[in-house]
């Protein structure tokens, strides 16, 4: 098996083109994949609303003629994604509620949530927010202006997360911008991006995103979303390295997925590869329950072994916390297992 000969050519683009020319169908895919006659081209499908969209140097990262392939099937809509399971609903998390601006959900003390940008650069099959009101949170200047508001107005917010959708899509200015009005607001103190797209377009790193980070008076932290060591190619790394000595911090959140993470081997190579990147594990969360993703969902007792066999085998601290969302709760719940 070989690996889609892509990452050459994306590397002379800028991040917006590579996005431009994301994959935007699920035949097209398997066709770059050398997977057109597999078993999968029957199955192909899903939400319309959430159509496959997955930029090409992460297709670039996924093995030609595997249909077992763990990138391809975080990505890859499928008919199955169209059957209701029980217990599977729009919204898990019970983010509607504590929305409480437009662009703004404020659950936990101390940080708010920014929805700063509305789509992704890449559509997960298993994600959370596929069905989160992204229209109703558009992010114009209006409602940056109401969401700063909201947060100079709280003097218990310390931290601000921006988050969307990606926030990472904005442009650099644009985030240059923002980040020069929130740390014009006294009391917040850092600042967090909770973000994809390096990961499936490091080009987006750019040497002026890392330079805003570095440079402000908050203190900055990016958050990834890396499943599977796989995702970890040499432009994300190249491109963290600077980042990272220039003090921003860097984390990850992962999702246990089945039929990509769910092995016991692959989980601890992920937190080892992380660290080699110079990124610390910190979450790795239970599926929530979201329409259209029942298949990606693990047996709680499967949950169990995957961490018990990671807590055997790493090191404390690229063991990530293992939590879920409960609707309701000041925090996210720790599960012990
Ligand atoms: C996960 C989350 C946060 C961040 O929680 P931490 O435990 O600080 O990482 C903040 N707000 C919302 C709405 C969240 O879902
Ligand atoms: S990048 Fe994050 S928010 Fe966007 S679809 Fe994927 S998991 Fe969901």
């Amino acid at each position: 098996m070989q690996a889609v000969p892509l990452t050459r050519i994306d590397e002379e683009k800028n991040w917006q083109t590579i996005l431009a020319e994301a994959v935007r169908d699920g035949h097209e895919l398997l066709r770059l994949l050398q997977l057109e006659h597999s078993e999968l081209a029957g199955q192909l499908g899903g939400d319309g609303d959430f159509p496959v969209l997955v930029p090409r140097p992460f297709v670039a990262l996924m093995q030609q003629g595997d249909v077992r392939d763990p990138l391809l099937r975080q990505v890859l809509g499928q008919q199955e994604e169209n059957r209701q399971v029980p217990g599977y609903v729009t919204d898990p998390l019970g983010e509607q509620p504590a929305n409480v601006r437009p662009g703004v959900v404020h659950k936990y003390h101390g940080r708010v949530l920014l929805i700063a940008a509305g789509g992704c650069a890449v559509n997960c099959r298993y994600c959370f927010r596929r069905h989160f009101p992204y229209a109703d949170n558009r992010v114009g200047r209006k409602q940056w202006q109401e969401a700063l508001e909201y947060v100079a107005a709280d003097a218990s917010i310390s931290e601000v997360i921006l988050s969307g959708g990606d926030p990472l899509l904005l442009d650099d200015a644009a985030l240059a911008r923002l980040c020069g009005q929130i740390a014009d607001i006294g009391h917040v103190r850092r600042l967090r991006i909770h973000t994809r797209v390096p990961v499936v377009i490091p080009q987006r790193l750019t040497p002026a995103l890392t330079g805003m980070l570095a440079d402000s008076c908050l203190q900055a932290t990016v958050v990834l979303h890396v499943n599977h060591p796989a995702e970890i190619g040499h432009e994300l790394v190249r491109r963290l390295e600077p980042m990272r000595r220039q003090g921003v911090t860097l984390l990850n959140q992962s999702v246990l997925l089945q039929g990509v993470n769910d092995d016991p081997e692959v989980l601890c190579q992920l937190s080892e590869a992380l660290f080699a990147a110079g990124v610390l594990p910190y979450y790795l969360h239970r599926l929530d329950r979201v329409q259209g993703a029942h298949h990606f969902a693990l047996p709680d007792e499967r949950v169990g072994e995957l961490y018990r066999y990671m807590k055997e085998h790493l090191p404390g601290y690229l063991l990530p916390r293992l939590v879920c969302e409960e609707a309701g709760q000041p925090h996210k719940t720790l599960l012990m297992v």
